[in-house]
Protein backbone atom coordinates (compact mmCIF):
# COMPACT_ATOMS: atom_id res chain seq x y z
CA UNK A 1 0.00 0.00 0.00
CA UNK A 2 1.24 3.16 -0.61
CA UNK A 3 1.11 5.21 2.12
CA UNK A 4 3.36 2.21 3.75
CA UNK A 5 6.19 3.32 2.04
CA UNK A 6 6.40 6.79 3.59
CA UNK A 7 9.24 7.14 6.65
CA UNK A 8 7.73 7.18 10.04
CA UNK A 9 9.08 8.91 12.44
CA UNK A 10 7.67 8.26 16.51
CA UNK A 11 8.60 10.90 18.79
CA UNK A 12 7.27 11.29 22.76
CA UNK A 13 6.33 14.13 24.09
CA UNK A 14 5.26 15.24 27.89
CA UNK A 15 2.90 17.95 26.55
CA UNK A 16 0.92 15.29 24.32
CA UNK A 17 -3.00 14.20 26.09
CA UNK A 18 -3.26 12.29 23.00
CA UNK A 19 -1.83 10.55 19.70
CA UNK A 20 -1.01 13.42 17.28
CA UNK A 21 0.04 13.31 13.39
CA UNK A 22 1.56 14.87 11.36
CA UNK A 23 2.54 15.08 7.56
CA UNK A 24 6.21 17.19 6.76
CA UNK A 25 7.11 17.31 2.78
CA UNK A 26 10.56 16.18 3.87
CA UNK A 27 10.48 14.64 6.99
CA UNK A 28 7.63 12.44 6.41
CA UNK A 29 4.72 10.73 8.56
CA UNK A 30 5.36 12.06 12.65
CA UNK A 31 3.88 10.60 15.28
CA UNK A 32 3.78 12.10 18.64
CA UNK A 33 3.15 9.92 21.51
CA UNK A 34 1.73 10.70 25.09
CA UNK A 35 4.32 8.37 27.16
CA UNK A 36 1.66 6.56 28.73
CA UNK A 37 1.00 5.16 25.06
CA UNK A 38 3.25 2.16 23.60
CA UNK A 39 5.22 2.60 20.16
CA UNK A 40 4.02 -1.02 19.70
CA UNK A 41 0.26 0.17 18.76
CA UNK A 42 2.31 2.47 16.00
CA UNK A 43 0.73 0.45 13.36
CA UNK A 44 -2.84 0.16 14.69
CA UNK A 45 -2.44 4.09 15.26
CA UNK A 46 -1.52 4.45 11.16
CA UNK A 47 -4.25 1.84 10.19
CA UNK A 48 -7.02 3.75 12.11
CA UNK A 49 -5.55 6.97 10.57
CA UNK A 50 -5.51 5.67 7.16
CA UNK A 51 -8.08 8.21 5.43
CA UNK A 52 -6.35 11.28 6.99
CA UNK A 53 -2.31 9.70 6.00
CA UNK A 54 -3.94 9.49 2.02
CA UNK A 55 -5.40 13.07 1.70
CA UNK A 56 -2.58 14.28 3.86
CA UNK A 57 -0.02 12.59 1.03
CA UNK A 58 -2.55 13.52 -2.36
CA UNK A 59 -2.42 17.16 -0.79
CA UNK A 60 1.36 16.60 -0.65
CA UNK A 61 1.14 15.48 -4.26
CA UNK A 62 -0.54 18.19 -5.67
CA UNK A 63 2.04 20.61 -4.88
CA UNK A 64 4.75 18.34 -6.63
CA UNK A 65 5.87 17.18 -3.32
CA UNK A 66 6.36 13.80 -1.57
CA UNK A 67 6.55 13.21 2.28
CA UNK A 68 10.16 12.01 2.95
CA UNK A 69 12.28 12.94 0.23
CA UNK A 70 15.91 12.49 1.29
CA UNK A 71 15.07 14.84 4.69
CA UNK A 72 18.21 14.83 5.59
CA UNK A 73 21.26 14.49 3.02
CA UNK A 74 24.07 13.10 2.96
CA UNK A 75 26.10 15.41 -0.01
CA UNK A 76 24.67 18.93 -1.51
CA UNK A 77 26.55 19.39 -4.49
CA UNK A 78 26.32 23.30 -5.43
CA UNK A 79 26.54 23.44 -9.11
CA UNK A 80 26.66 27.68 -8.81
CA UNK A 81 29.94 26.90 -7.22
CA UNK A 82 31.29 23.60 -8.70
CA UNK A 83 31.34 22.61 -4.62
CA UNK A 84 30.01 19.25 -3.20
CA UNK A 85 29.28 19.51 0.64
CA UNK A 86 29.68 16.23 2.82
CA UNK A 87 26.96 16.35 5.97
CA UNK A 88 26.97 14.58 8.62
CA UNK A 89 24.68 14.66 11.70
CA UNK A 90 25.28 14.13 15.54
CA UNK A 91 22.68 14.08 18.55
CA UNK A 92 22.89 17.41 20.59
CA UNK A 93 21.24 19.16 23.11
CA UNK A 94 21.27 22.33 20.86
CA UNK A 95 20.46 22.38 17.19
CA UNK A 96 23.67 24.01 15.38
CA UNK A 97 25.50 23.43 12.12
CA UNK A 98 29.42 23.76 11.62
CA UNK A 99 30.79 24.13 8.30
CA UNK A 100 34.24 23.66 7.99
CA UNK A 101 35.56 23.75 4.46
CA UNK A 102 33.69 21.03 2.04
CA UNK A 103 32.25 19.52 5.40
CA UNK A 104 29.23 19.95 7.89
CA UNK A 105 28.10 18.64 10.76
CA UNK A 106 24.78 18.60 11.93
CA UNK A 107 23.46 18.87 15.40
CA UNK A 108 20.56 18.69 16.90
CA UNK A 109 18.43 16.81 19.48
CA UNK A 110 17.70 12.91 18.52
CA UNK A 111 15.09 12.71 16.82
CA UNK A 112 14.24 16.31 15.88
CA UNK A 113 14.32 15.57 12.34
CA UNK A 114 12.77 18.75 11.37
CA UNK A 115 15.86 20.82 12.66
CA UNK A 116 17.93 19.14 9.91
CA UNK A 117 16.38 21.21 6.77
CA UNK A 118 15.64 24.61 8.65
CA UNK A 119 19.66 24.44 9.69
CA UNK A 120 20.73 23.64 5.88
CA UNK A 121 18.33 26.13 4.77
CA UNK A 122 20.01 28.62 7.10
CA UNK A 123 23.36 27.67 5.85
CA UNK A 124 22.27 27.84 2.15
CA UNK A 125 20.93 31.18 2.79
CA UNK A 126 24.52 32.57 4.50
CA UNK A 127 26.61 30.83 1.53
CA UNK A 128 23.83 32.86 -1.20
CA UNK A 129 24.39 36.22 0.60
CA UNK A 130 28.38 35.47 0.27
CA UNK A 131 28.20 34.38 -3.36
CA UNK A 132 24.87 35.23 -4.93
CA UNK A 133 25.19 39.01 -3.75
CA UNK A 134 28.26 40.08 -5.16
CA UNK A 135 27.39 38.20 -8.52
CA UNK A 136 24.32 40.13 -9.13
CA UNK A 137 26.24 43.17 -8.22
CA UNK A 138 28.92 42.51 -10.57
CA UNK A 139 26.46 41.74 -13.79
CA UNK A 140 24.50 45.17 -12.96
CA UNK A 141 27.79 47.42 -13.25
CA UNK A 142 28.44 45.43 -16.74
CA UNK A 143 25.32 45.83 -18.26
CA UNK A 144 25.49 49.44 -16.21
CA UNK A 145 21.70 48.15 -14.18
CA UNK A 146 20.79 50.19 -11.11
CA UNK A 147 19.89 48.43 -8.19
CA UNK A 148 19.66 49.30 -4.55
CA UNK A 149 19.36 46.21 -2.24
CA UNK A 150 20.56 42.40 -3.41
CA UNK A 151 19.04 40.08 -0.19
CA UNK A 152 18.89 36.46 -0.47
CA UNK A 153 15.91 34.54 1.10
CA UNK A 154 14.31 31.01 0.62
CA UNK A 155 11.48 32.07 -1.55
CA UNK A 156 8.92 28.92 -1.71
CA UNK A 157 7.67 29.50 -5.17
CA UNK A 158 9.83 31.34 -7.18
CA UNK A 159 13.49 32.26 -8.35
CA UNK A 160 13.30 36.06 -7.36
CA UNK A 161 11.70 39.17 -7.13
CA UNK A 162 12.27 42.96 -7.87
CA UNK A 163 10.60 45.50 -6.10
CA UNK A 164 9.50 49.16 -6.89
CA UNK A 165 12.05 50.38 -4.86
CA UNK A 166 14.95 48.61 -6.75
CA UNK A 167 15.37 45.97 -4.34
CA UNK A 168 16.47 42.24 -5.93
CA UNK A 169 15.53 39.41 -3.58
CA UNK A 170 17.32 36.08 -4.72
CA UNK A 171 16.67 32.66 -3.93
CA UNK A 172 19.39 30.56 -2.18
CA UNK A 173 17.83 27.98 -4.30
CA UNK A 174 19.77 29.36 -7.19
CA UNK A 175 23.19 27.56 -5.55
CA UNK A 176 21.55 24.61 -6.74
CA UNK A 177 21.88 25.86 -10.60
CA UNK A 178 25.04 26.30 -12.89
CA UNK A 179 26.33 29.52 -13.51
CA UNK A 180 24.34 30.15 -16.85
CA UNK A 181 21.04 29.38 -15.42
CA UNK A 182 21.55 31.26 -12.38
CA UNK A 183 22.75 33.95 -14.95
CA UNK A 184 20.03 34.08 -16.76
CA UNK A 185 17.50 34.45 -13.71
CA UNK A 186 19.47 37.56 -12.51
CA UNK A 187 19.55 39.21 -15.54
CA UNK A 188 15.47 38.77 -15.51
CA UNK A 189 15.45 40.71 -12.48
CA UNK A 190 17.39 43.08 -13.00
CA UNK A 191 15.82 43.61 -16.62
CA UNK A 192 12.37 43.96 -14.06
CA UNK A 193 14.30 47.03 -12.80
CA UNK A 194 13.47 49.25 -16.06
CA UNK A 195 10.40 46.83 -16.92
CA UNK A 196 7.64 45.91 -14.23
CA UNK A 197 6.24 43.60 -16.09
CA UNK A 198 6.50 40.96 -18.73
CA UNK A 199 5.51 43.08 -22.03
CA UNK A 200 7.78 42.51 -24.98
CA UNK A 201 10.05 45.58 -23.86
CA UNK A 202 11.16 43.10 -20.77
CA UNK A 203 11.56 40.24 -23.20
CA UNK A 204 13.77 42.16 -25.68
CA UNK A 205 15.51 43.56 -22.96
CA UNK A 206 16.15 40.23 -21.60
CA UNK A 207 17.27 39.02 -25.10
CA UNK A 208 19.67 41.16 -25.47
CA UNK A 209 21.61 40.54 -22.39
CA UNK A 210 20.91 36.65 -23.17
CA UNK A 211 20.11 35.26 -26.44
CA UNK A 212 19.58 32.36 -25.01
CA UNK A 213 16.49 33.29 -23.44
CA UNK A 214 14.00 30.59 -24.54
CA UNK A 215 16.47 27.76 -24.54
CA UNK A 216 17.15 29.12 -20.20
CA UNK A 217 13.84 29.77 -19.63
CA UNK A 218 12.90 26.03 -20.74
CA UNK A 219 15.90 24.77 -18.46
CA UNK A 220 14.71 26.33 -15.81
CA UNK A 221 10.50 25.49 -15.72
CA UNK A 222 12.17 21.98 -15.60
CA UNK A 223 14.70 22.15 -12.76
CA UNK A 224 12.24 22.97 -9.67
CA UNK A 225 10.91 20.04 -9.04
CA UNK A 226 14.58 18.54 -9.02
CA UNK A 227 15.39 20.48 -6.04
CA UNK A 228 16.12 18.52 -2.62
CA UNK A 229 13.19 18.49 -0.32
CA UNK A 230 14.74 19.93 2.63
CA UNK A 231 15.41 22.57 0.87
CA UNK A 232 11.81 23.36 0.10
CA UNK A 233 10.84 22.23 3.30
CA UNK A 234 8.74 24.83 5.42
CA UNK A 235 7.79 24.94 8.81
CA UNK A 236 4.06 24.50 8.17
CA UNK A 237 4.64 21.86 5.85
ZN1 LIG B 1 9.74 38.29 -14.04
Amino acid sequence: MIWQSIPVTVTRSPRARKVWLKMRSCVGLEVVLPYRVSSSEVPAILERHREWILTRLADLGARNEAPGQNPLPESIPLAFLDREYSVRYNDGHRAELHADGDALRVIFPSGQIRFGPLLLQRWLISLGKRHLVPFCRELADLHEMRVCSVQVRNQSSRWGSCSAALGISLNAKLLFLPPHLARHIVLHELCHVEHRNHGPAFWSALRALDPLTEVHEDEIRRVWDSLPAWSKWRKES
